[in-house]
This record gives C-alpha cells, structure tokens and sequence, in this order.
C-alpha cells in the first residue's frame, strides 16, 4: 500500500460510502466519512424503515475482495427461490435454479452498513464523522459545507464522492452549479413494512423463500430475518381507492387483509397498529449525467443510480460501482480526473439497464397470475 496525499471525502456512511472508504484507504488515501446521521451503531432503528436486503452474488464479491463476506454471511439466511401465496390454495415454490444450489442472502440493511461501518472505522486513514450533513459544496475548489448539531462547519478534501443516497445533495449541489442534469422518475406506488414475528419460536413461513404475494394492483414481498421474524414490504398506490391512504380504521385494515392476504392475517398480531403507524416509503428512479464534475467530485451508489427495489439488486450494484471504481483507479494509475470519467462509461449502461429491468420486474412480480387460481381470485376481485 503506498501514502497517498490527497484527502478523500465521501458524503453519506452507507452502504456504498462505508464500501467505498474501505478499499480507497487499502489504496493508501486518508478518507473521511461524513455522515448526517448519528453514529446508527449506537443509536435504535427507526419504525418501519427496517429494510431486509437481498444480497446476491455481485455485492458478495466485493465483500469479499475486502475479507468481509464471510463474516456477513453468518448473519444472512439463503432464499433458494420464491414462494407464491395466491389468495386460496396451495402455496408454490419456484426455485432460483434448476438444482436448487443457486440462493440470494436476505441481510438486514442495518446490520450489513453496521459490519461495513466497522470495518471502515478499523482502517488506518479513515475517520468518520456524525452528525454532519451535507449542505454546500464548491466543485472548483472542494470546499464543503456541513450542518452539524453545533452549528455550521467548513472542510476541504481534494477529492470528493458522493454517497448519499437517491436525495443526494452532492448531485443537487452539481445541478445547482448547472454541472449536472437529473431525471428523477416517482413511482406512483410506495412501501409500507409490516412484521410476522416468530410463531411458537420458530419461523412461521419457510424460511428458504422469499415469500410473494401477488395481488395485481398491490404487491407484498416477506423476507426472513436471524430472529426468526419475516420483514414484510406492501407495494400499493400511493392515492386513491385501493391505495395506502384508503384504508384507516382498524375494522378496514383487518378486512381488507382478510380478503387480499388470507394466509398473512394469524401470523401478524399487530397488523394494524404496524399498518396505522409505519410510514409509507417513496419509490423512485434517478438518472443524471455526467456523474462527476472537475475530476474530483464523483457519484456512486444511489446517488448516481436509485433504481426501484424490484430486482433486489440496488445495493449491490452500489458494491459493484466501488470494485469498478477501484478498478478504474488502478488503470488510471490514480489520476482522478480520467478515472471518474472511465468509470461513468463503464457502469452507465449496466446501471440503465438494470434500472429498466427493475422497473419491468414490478409488473412481473405483481401480475404472476399465470396459476388458473390467480386468475379466477382476480376476477372476483374486480367484480
Ligand atoms: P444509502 O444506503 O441511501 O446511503 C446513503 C447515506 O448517505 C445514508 O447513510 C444517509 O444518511 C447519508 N446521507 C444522505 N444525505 C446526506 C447528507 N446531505 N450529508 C451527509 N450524509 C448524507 N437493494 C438490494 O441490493 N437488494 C434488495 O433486496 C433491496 N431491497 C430494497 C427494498 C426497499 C424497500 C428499498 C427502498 C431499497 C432496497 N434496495 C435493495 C436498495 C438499497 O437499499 C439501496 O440501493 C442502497 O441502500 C444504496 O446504498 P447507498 O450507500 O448508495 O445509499
């Protein structure tokens, strides 16, 4: 590893800043983190925003390429493929693979940023600091500008990256200096978590599935979790009739379960109060150009890319963009000003295409009606 003297920042301790400052600081540079939260080691996760991963292949091997997989794998729990809940009948598994040997890793989000975290926060050169959100930044010179709990804060770095998420004020930043155009696309669906905890102590689905249910105009996905608890994700509308915002008395909630999602109602005491009382999260895509500025200020993760959750795949792409990035850096012999514009042209085109699949996987997951029995529950439905 050789010293190098420019000074890293990366906005935004997430999945993709944490990955990111590990493998600069192996390439010898001194990286500061900073993030707007508190430190989330120390600190209990906020209600409904719990957020299982599907952590597949490509994230894994990044994990690996820094000795982390391993460790991040005794916490995840293999879904060998999918299983459907159609409204009456039986439940049906589709495996992943042919031989079944093929699994993606459900992961808790808050879990995996925390190994990453530590990790980062072990390395030599790395210092990571709270409380620090991200509020201006000057792309000619690199100077930031923070918002902290003790007032405002300035900060230099030579290089600066942006890791914060589809909100990223690193990208509002660069669009405000007309450096960058942006597209972000609202899906008029969002997101609601609800729980299954564990039945008699033990998992009260299998727990080698990601569980679906398909219903047409909304979706529920179920993940497992190490407490033997399922994460449940409710895809709906945002407005309207049938939609989040229809349904508010506990009566309502309980019926409307009751008729869409049979099988889910016994294994969920607290259905309503998790219903009435979690929030609804946005879904979105964002799609800018270029993803970085001067050479020295750069876009990875959800920051350049936030896809819609439906390929499972937007954290490990973020992965996926830190080894490119990596890699980029190495054939540029760390000439920042060519490595973020070869970087850009590697993962553009995977990150668009992913980003239309994402999209496409929606209407695959919630339409799989091809079962007689799906097709028939529809109708009566609609009727
Ligand atoms: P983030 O994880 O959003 O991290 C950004 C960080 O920057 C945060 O810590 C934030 O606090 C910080 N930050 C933000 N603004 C500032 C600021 N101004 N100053 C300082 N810090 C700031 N992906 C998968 O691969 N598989 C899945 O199964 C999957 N399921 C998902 C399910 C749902 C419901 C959702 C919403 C997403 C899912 N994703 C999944 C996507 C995945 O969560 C994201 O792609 C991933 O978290 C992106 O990582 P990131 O580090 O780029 O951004």
């Amino acid at each position: 590893m050789t010293a190098r003297r420019d000074e890293i920042a990366i906005i935004g301790a997430g999945l993709a800043g944490c990955l990111a400052a590990c493998f600069l600081a192996r390439r010898g540079y001194p990286v500061v983190l900073y993030e707007r939260r508190s430190d989330p080691r120390t600190g209990t996760a906020e209600r409904g925003r719990s957020i299982n991963l599907a952590l597949s292949e490509r994230g894994l091997d990044a994990l690996r390429r820094i000795g982390l997989a391993e460790q991040v794998m005794t916490d995840a729990l293999p879904m060998r493929g999918r299983m459907i809940h159609p409204v009456e009948g039986e439940q049906q598994f589709q495996s992943y693979s042919a031989a079944g040997d093929r699994a993606i890793n459900s992961i808790s989000r808050g879990a995996l940023n925390n190994a990453l975290l530590d990790e980062a926060a072990a390395l030599p050169g790395v210092r990571v600091v709270f409380d620090h959100r991200l509020v201006g930044l000057d792309p000619t010179d690199g100077t930031l500008g923070f918002e902290t709990p003790h007032g405002p804060v300035a900060a230099n770095a030579s290089v600066v990256l942006g890791a914060d998420g589809a909100g990223s004020a690193v990208r509002g930043q660069l669009r405000g200096y007309g450096l960058l155009d942006e597209s972000v696309d609202f899906l008029d669906y969002g997101y609601k978590e609800l729980t299954i905890p564990p039945l008699g102590g033990d998992f009260a689905l299998d727990p080698d599935a990601l569980h679906i249910w398909p219903r047409g105009t909304s979706m529920m996905i179920a993940l497992p979790n190490r407490d033997r608890s399922f994460t449940c994700t409710l895809f709906w509308p945002n407005d309207g009739a049938g939609s989040f915002a229809s349904l508010t008395g506990p009566a309502e909630i309980e019926q409307h379960f009751a008729t869409h999602y049979p099988d889910v109602v016994p294994l969920t005491p607290n259905l309503v109060d998790d219903y009435q009382h979690n929030p609804v999260g946005v879904l979105g895509t964002v799609r800018c150009t270029p993803w970085q500025a001067n050479g020295r200020i750069g876009l990875l993760g959800d920051a350049a890319h936030a896809i819609v959750p439906f390929y499972g795949q937007g954290a490990n792409c973020a992965f996926e963009d830190v080894v490119e990035l990596d890699r980029c850096l190495d054939e540029c012999a760390d000439d920042w000003s060519t490595a973020l514009p070869l970087f850009q042209r590697r993962r553009q085109e995977n990150a668009e295409a992913i980003a239309t699949m994402a999209l496409t996987n929606f209407v695959e997951m919630r339409d799989r009606v091809a079962s007689p029995v799906f097709q028939t529950r529809r109708r009566v439905e609609h009727a």
